[in-house]
């Protein structure tokens, strides 16, 4: 899939961060920018009607999943990783390659039946995503899109996170 020029332009790859064997991508360059922060804005929320709420994933999420909100003109809540609430919370669990992580969001944080879509910045295998999904999903929200800036497409994150819709600016087949 080719992406548009100005994203990527906007993204390197920098090998081996923040350990060895990850080609972390950087986006800092995008968000520099305030005409492609706006372009991004504008990408990610194409398409999307009938949203009540976005919901961002800690941490590069919130800035793609804020951005997308306020084009959108919906409100944004934060999937945060632990100990980062006050109040009560709603938690999910998910395992990594080594070990486990964990999602929390403000429990009340969505009304019953609200549309919800998910952004991050990268999907990679998708767990992330796939965790974010559920633990909106056990609200009785209903998930209608998971969106990113890129996908890892060689990791199998669509097979993982189906029958959700995913979509990403771009996907980056190697
Ligand atoms: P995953 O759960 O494997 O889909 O990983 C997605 C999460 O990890 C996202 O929140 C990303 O911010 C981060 N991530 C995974 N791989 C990369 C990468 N190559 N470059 C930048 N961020 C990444």
């Amino acid at each position: 899939m080719k992406p548009p020029v100005w994203l990527e332009q906007a993204v390197a790859d920098v090998p081996d961060f923040p350990k060895p064997g990850i080609r972390f991508k950087d986006m800092s360059a995008l968000w520099r920018s305030a005409a492609d922060t706006s372009r991004c804005s504008v990408a990610l929320a194409a398409g999307l009607e009938d949203v009540d709420v976005v919901v961002g994933i800690e941490a590069r999420g919130f800035l793609a999943g804020l951005l997308t909100a306020q084009r959108l003109g919906v409100g944004f809540i934060a999937a945060r990783k632990p100990g980062k609430l006050p109040g009560p919370i709603d938690r999910i669990e998910y395992d990594l390659e080594y070990g486990t992580d964990c999602l929390e969001i403000q429990s009340g944080s969505f009304a019953p039946g609200d549309r919800v879509v998910i952004v991050d910045d990268v999907i990679a295998t998708g767990g992330t995503a796939a965790a974010a999904a559920e633990l909106v999903s056990r609200t009785g929200a209903t998930v209608v899109e998971i969106r990113a800036i890129l996908e890892l497409s060689a990791l199998g994150a669509r097979q993982r996170l189906a029958p959700h819709v995913v979509r990403s600016l771009w996907e980056i087949a190697d």
